[in-house]
């Protein structure tokens, strides 16, 4: 997935990308809610966004509010430290979808990301946290693809464009949005770039990459049969 966290706590928040990171998620990270809502308004591609409340300008309350008044309908998982009924009620209220009490296990939060990410995912034919097409099978739970049950290594750059691929078998992804769902925001690429990392993963895929078609002058599609 891509991600954009919202923490004040440098520390943290260092924490949670290297976390996510690990786990194959591209992450932007914004260290006050003003950047938060502009990235979660501006970056293009976002599923989903973990969001302090207590930040040094704006609440994160206020973020998720302003995000849903621009009618985006953006996943929004609010951290609080504060265990409190108030709190909580507060925090679906103002548009949050979730919400994770501190400290928390960051088990924990993969957990709800992953609920969270089936949710937004309602209507895309998922049963469950699998992404199957033909031999290639995306596990959004482990965070591992196998082809023919044998593992396959991916760079998070990888992971992500083939998440995104399998997300909408038979449709072709144009490489702007494969760039959008792969790469940070503001991070300067060219789309010769998804172009090079598709083929990577092709490689890796092995006789199954071919189930990545390419459409020339456009971008790529999963095949469907
Ligand atoms: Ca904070």
């Amino acid at each position: 997935m891509h991600l954009l966290v919202v923490e004040d706590d440098r520390k943290l928040g260092r924490l949670l990308r290297r976390l996510l990171e690990e786990d194959r998620h591209v992450v932007e990270l914004a260290v006050d809610g003003r950047t938060g809502l502009e990235l979660a308004l501006d970056a293009p591609g976002i599923d989903a966004m973990i969001l302090d409340i207590g930040l040094p300008d704006i609440s994160g309350l206020d973020v998720a509010r302003e995000v849903r008044a621009a009618g985006s309908d953006l996943a929004i998982l609010v951290l609080t430290a504060r265990d409190t009924v108030g709190d909580r009620v507060t925090g679906l209220d103002s548009g949050a979808d979730d919400y994770l009490v501190k400290p928390f296990a960051y088990e924990e939060l993969a957990a709800r990301l992953r609920a969270l990410s089936r949710r937004s995912a309602v209507g895309l034919s998922r049963p469950g946290p699998r992404l199957v097409n033909g031999s290639i099978v995306l596990d959004e739970g482990t965070r591992r693809v196998t082809v023919d049950e044998r593992a396959v290594n991916l760079s998070p750059r990888e992971f992500a464009l083939l998440e995104c691929l399998l997300r909408h078998p038979g449709r072709v992804m144009t490489r702007d949005q494969l760039l959008d769902q792969a790469w940070p925001y503001g991070v300067s690429v060219t789309l010769n770039a998804v172009d090079a990392y598709v083929h990577y993963l092709r490689e890796k895929l092995g006789a199954a990459g071919q189930r990545i078609e390419t459409v020339r002058g456009v971008g790529y599609r999963m095949a469907t049969a």
